[in-house]
């Protein structure tokens, strides 16, 4: 569902703007829908009608994202595996410091050779409502004042539901703009639509490679946009929006932890409103790809940082439970086949 059919269906209610604000407000705190409505003055009481149609609202609504089960990690996240309407799955995260990343699809098909959620290929997309409804999930168990497009899927190949879910994440959702972070691959569709809304997130772009060659090989169905030409895009989003750029890196031993490629970001990065995130790749069991040893990552970052790359070392959260974004729901879909 969409955000715009909910919204339509309380107007077709008789539901006023301010009413319907009102119920959003509700939602996305994770409260009972008639929340803030109930002890109004008499002028503000939601129409007879809504009232009559409320607990069937509040089913249509707490149907599109219910918890299926909890991971809570040693380093404060928790992986939540949430069931949607149609028995589909998806994870949402709770990261440290009131954080939340959320799924923007079942599946994806972008196809990056180290994620487990490329593996299956796009199932469907999400509608906006499912992707507040991570948050409104969220909200039931801790505050979230942060939330990043970083879990199942890529935002750029969902861009309008994702889009209308920043706007009311940064509006009834009471976010702040900079802790709205949309999360791509790179897409030129999203450098046309991000500065025209109304709510401008800050930019997380995945390099993973400096060397086109390289990163189509590592992102093979992401648009074939040169790296030096992503940058630049994302420089200039940077300097329109105040939001510095976060680049993200999943290090791969032996594939993009090389001296050329540290170059190849020092080339592409220096003097850029940006922040290079190194995130070591989680390995599991039987598995092609292997994190670089932990003496070769402080190397790495101190390299870049000490030459005016500012660049921090993130793991993924919750890499102790079952690995990075996908494994949960993988899991589940196997245990339910067998
Ligand atoms: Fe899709 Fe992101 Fe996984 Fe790549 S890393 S396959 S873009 S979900």
């Amino acid at each position: 569902m969409k955000i715009a059919d909910f919204h339509q269906r309380l107007a077709d209610l008789g539901a006023k703007p301010r009413h319907i604000g009102r119920i959003d407000r509700a939602w996305l705190q994770g409260w009972p829908l008639d929340t803030g409505t109930r002890h109004q003055q008499a002028q503000d009481f939601l129409p007879l009608s809504v009232r009559e149609a409320m607990p069937q609202l509040s089913e249509t609504v707490a149907g599109l994202a219910r918890l299926r089960s909890e991971h809570p990690a040693a380093d404060g996240s928790a992986r939540l595996l949430v069931e949607l309407g149609d028995g589909q799955m998806v994870e949402s995260v709770l990261l440290p410091r009131d954080g939340l990343c959320v799924s923007s699809q079942v599946g994806c098909a972008v196809g990056c050779v180290f994620c487990m959620t490329g593996k299956s290929g796009l199932l469907r997309q999400l509608g906006s409502a499912e992707i507040v409804a991570q948050v409104a999930l969220a909200r039931r168990f801790r505050p979230v004042k942060k939330v990043v497009f970083m879990g199942m899927g890529e935002p750029a190949h969902n861009l309008d539901n994702v889009l209308e879910a920043i706007e009311l994440l940064g509006t009834a959702g009471g976010i702040g703009h900079k802790n709205l972070v949309f999360s791509t691959v790179g897409d030129p569709r999203v450098f046309e639509r991000l500065p025209q809304g109304p709510v401008k997130p800050a930019l997380a772009l995945s390099l993973h490679s400096t060397d086109a060659e390289r990163r189509h090989w590592l992102l093979p169905r992401a648009p074939r946009i040169d790296p030096q030409e992503l940058v630049e895009l994302g420089e200039a989003y940077a300097r329109q929006t105040g939001h510095p750029i976060q680049y993200q890196w999943t290090l791969l031993e032996g594939i993009n932890d090389s001296q050329e490629e540290m170059d190849g970001i020092l080339r592409l990065l220096k003097g850029k409103y940006a922040v290079m995130n190194l995130i070591p790749y989680n390995s599991l069991e039987a598995d092609d790809y292997r994190r670089p040893g932990g003496e070769r990552i402080v190397a790495l970052v101190r390299y870049l940082h000490s030459r005016g790359v500012l660049t921090k070392v993130r793991n993924s959260a919750g890499q102790d439970i079952d690995g990075g974004c996908g494994q949960l729901r993988a899991r589940a879909e196997q245990a339910a086949r067998s």
